[in-house]
């Protein structure tokens, strides 16, 4: 009975244009995955030796996930995201199993991304399950990890909200080496976001009265992320909707107004005192 190898595997349709901010994190990838996933017969001739593999980390909802999945969208490559605590099952030997069949199932669908979220909960010292498990689940996923480089078309991602929980032996060598951050986005970086968040067909219509520019700069989105934004625009497309809705109304236009509604009503999803953590 296996669980989330059998999660459907296709090339992701988020694109960089779907992405606000975050844009030295997508040269960062391009440089050491991209390009790899591009032209691997030059990289193995004249590329980095040991190039190491690439490791997401930063509080939740600002944009890890996204990355990831246009990295693979730009490479036309399949995506497969599992998460640490699917991997690990709670009958000794499952999850080792678990293990070898998604890099199995992988292979099946190379050229292939594997997105190891939540990688943290994969740990030596946090035991998940008695018996010891937890040493044998980590030996197991370094062992494939070191041999996916011999491992046509299939690379890999880790990603992380805590990077001190990360078990130390999957950031040595050509593992998750390359720590990116990707943290809370400046006010410059949340007028991006706001714009893709907005962009045509995503939302009802922006009356001309709305400035991104000023929602962006207001007080109250200091401390957003990328997942609060989100929330934003989706509290002022609901204010709209109450304001305007009528059983034969034909369009929902989303005005200042309803953004002063959302701004009233927005907090910030990660505190500062946990933001002091990364
Ligand atoms: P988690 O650690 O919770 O998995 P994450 O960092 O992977 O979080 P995502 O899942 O990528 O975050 O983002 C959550 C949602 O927030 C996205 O689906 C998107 O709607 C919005 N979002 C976050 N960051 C951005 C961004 N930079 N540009 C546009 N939308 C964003």
């Amino acid at each position: 009975p296996t669980t989330m190898v059998e999660d459907t595997i296709s090339i992701p349709e988020v694109t960089w244009k779907d992405i606000g901010a975050l844009q030295t994190i997508r040269e960062e990838l391009v440089w050491s995955i991209l390009n790899r996933i591009k032209n691997p017969v030059l990289m193995a001739k004249c590329g980095p030796s040991k190039p190491k593999g690439v490791m997401l980390f930063g509080p939740p909802g600002c944009g890890k996930t996204l990355v990831a999945k246009a990295l693979a969208n730009e490479a036309s490559i399949n995506f497969l995201s599992v998460k640490g605590p699917e991997l690990i099952d709670k009958f000794v030997g499952e999850s080792e199993r678990n293990i070898r069949s998604l890099f199995q199932r992988a292979k099946e669908c190379s050229p292939c991304l594997i997105f190891f979220d939540e990688i943290d909960s994969i740990s030596e010292r946090r035991s998940f399950h008695a018996h010891g498990g937890g040493t044998k689940v980590v030996q197991q996923l370094l062992t494939v990890l070191d041999g996916v480089e011999n491992r046509d078309g299939v690379f890999v991602m880790g990603a992380t909200n805590r990077l001190d929980c990360v078990d130390p032996a999957f950031l040595r060598g050509n593992r998750f080496g390359n720590l990116l951050y990707v943290g809370l986005p400046s006010a410059e970086g949340r007028l991006e976001i706001l714009r893709s968040l907005t962009k045509n067909g995503t939302i009802p219509k922006m009356a001309g009265d709305v400035s991104l520019e000023v929602v962006a700069n207001d007080d109250r989105c200091n401390g957003l992320t990328g997942a609060d934004l989100s929330e934003l625009v989706d509290l002022a497309t609901m204010s709209a909707w109450k304001s305007n809705y009528s059983d034969n109304v034909v369009e929902i236009i989303v005005t200042s107004k309803d953004f002063e509604n959302a701004l009233s009503q927005i907090r910030p999803s990660v505190s500062s005192r946990d933001l002091e953590s990364y």
